[in-house]
């Protein structure tokens, strides 16, 4: 029987976790998952400047969120220095590396001279330098022949030798490289499946020389997951696109949402149902199914799916997800109990109509604050631009200031805004009021924005006396 799998999700920290590192961290996850697997959490912390707690936490507590589970404590790069000099002592025995004492200026002028190909030329392969101060140690890539594997998601893949340059495997300050640290540790923690994105798979022949010139058997798989592209097909940039999964989340998505999104990047189940819960995922989620080819981040898609996400929550966890989330947004605990009062009185009616947790706050706003924010565009389509505003709103005033206390309710409030409606010249051929473009001016006065919950519910749960306040005051700023 072959020995379980064992996966690991290896982020560099660099202060956030980028939507492209989730989505591998999560292919991971749920090949672990389902083949009764291992994720280990590899910090790939070589760098000096990057060994700073502060970059790891955001990477470690959007896993958390995500609900990424790994198994055992995270494996910190930076405390495993001696297991890489180690390595890269080996290679030297064995003539599989030699020191270089050129400067990167100085690689760059050979390469503009000789014109091709940039990088290293290998001009220090037989000078027989010792080690130094200012040396690096270079790995030795033979000349001919090719390294080549077999990939999960792209089939064989093989890299000529002529095209990889003598790579540096320790810098000369003899801090060793992400390169040789990454294949040294894969070997160390008995990493059976390598997972990971697209941008290694140019690491790969150099990860597979190494392994082979340390005698080390290399693992048993690899994975090359597709990059993640924008709508323009660009790679996903920090600069010009949302990148950072906090930003995610502040923003009012789900954690189940992100991850049956992330899933559906490159793959799909067999039966086509895109949104499910994720132990479904877990158990479909085939690595041999994902496509190689670029995946589009599609937002529209995400917040499709997030919406299906919160309709699919009970409303009593609908409403305890969006006050933790105005609470994490840092509102002050008299809006949150205020707010909370308010989504109580209209649950369903906010849940069906939202598409992020951050949606919530600005739809039910309105009935808590004295006066409500006016939207702009809000008031220039419905009241600037809209047709027969002043008859509209005259006609519901006096509609509702004929319906007593007793009848505030949904359905006499329609009652009135339809005849409103009808008076104001709002009819259809049957003679009929049309109600929607005759309610808008009525509802960004009260709300002060075109969209929100069912306007006569609202109306209803504001109270009589508000409403009425508000639709005069818009009446009056008209003149
Ligand atoms: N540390 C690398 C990164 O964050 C990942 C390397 C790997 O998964 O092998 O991009
Ligand atoms: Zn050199």
């Amino acid at each position: 029987m072959p020995p379980a799998p064992r996966v690991r999700f290896a982020p560099s920290p660099t202060g956030f976790l980028h939507v492209g590192s989730g989505h591998s961290a999560l292919a991971n996850w749920l090949f672990a998952r389902q083949s009764g697997g291992e994720l280990l959490l590899r910090i790939e912390d070589t760098d000096a400047e990057r060994n700073r707690p502060e970059l790891v936490d955001n990477v470690l507590e959007m896993l958390e969120w995500l609900g990424l589970t790994w198994d055992g404590e995270p494996v910190y790069q930076s405390q495993r220095g001696d297991l890489y000099r180690d390595a890269a002592a080996k290679l030297v025995a064995g003539g599989h590396a030699y020191y270089c004492d050129c400067t990167a200026e100085q690689v760059q002028a050979r390469a503009k001279e000789r014109g091709g190909k940039p990088g290293y030329d290998g001009h220090c392969r037989d000078r027989g330098l010792e080690p130094g101060p200012g040396r690096a140690l270079r790995f030795r890539v033979p000349e001919s022949g090719a390294t080549g594997w077999v990939d999960l998601i792209r089939g064989d893949v093989a890299f000529e030798h002529a095209n990889i340059e003598d790579f540096v495997v320790l810098r000369s300050s003899g801090a060793p490289m992400f390169l040789l640290a990454n294949a040294v540790d894969d070997a160390d923690m008995g990493i059976t499946h390598v997972i990971r994105g697209e941008d290694h798979l140019n690491s790969t022949p150099k990860y597979l020389l190494l392994l082979q010139a340390l005698g080390i058997a290399p693992p048993g798989a690899f994975a090359h997951m597709p990059l993640l592209v924008n709508e323009q097909r660009k790679k996903l940039s920090k600069r010009r696109d949302d990148v950072s999964m906090a930003d995610y989340r502040d923003r009012g998505y789900l954690p189940e949402a992100m991850v049956n999104y992330l899933a559906l990047l490159g793959w799909g189940p067999p039966d086509g149902v895109e949104v499910r819960p994720i132990p479904e995922l877990v158990e479909l989620y085939r690595l041999e199914d994902v496509n190689p080819s670029p995946a589009f981040f599609d937002l529209k898609k995400l917040s499709y799916v997030n919406a299906e996400k919160i309709r699919a929550l009970s409303p009593e966890a609908f409403r305890a997800r969006a006050g933790a989330h105005l609470a994490a947004q840092g509102v002050d605990p008299a809006v949150l109990s205020e707010a909370s009062a308010a989504l109580a009185s209209l649950t369903t009616e906010v849940q069906e109509r939202v598409r992020t947790l951050g949606d919530v706050q600005p739809m039910i706003e309105f009935l808590y604050v004295d006066e409500p924010t006016m939207d702009d565009a809000s008031w220039q389509k419905a009241i600037v631009k809209g047709k027969a505003v002043v008859e509209m709103l005259d006609a519901t005033i006096a509609g509702l200031e004929a319906l007593g206390p007793d009848h505030w309710q949904p359905e006499p409030i329609r009652g009135a805004i339809e005849a409103a409606a009808v008076t104001a010249g709002h009819v259809s051929a049957d003679g009929t009021a049309q109600l929607s473009k005759a309610q808008g001016p009525v509802r960004v006065a009260v709300t002060g924005r075109s969209v929100g919950p069912p306007l006569f519910e609202s109306l209803a749960v504001l109270g009589r006396d508000r409403t009425l306040a508000r639709l005069r005051s818009t009446r009056r700023r008209l003149g």
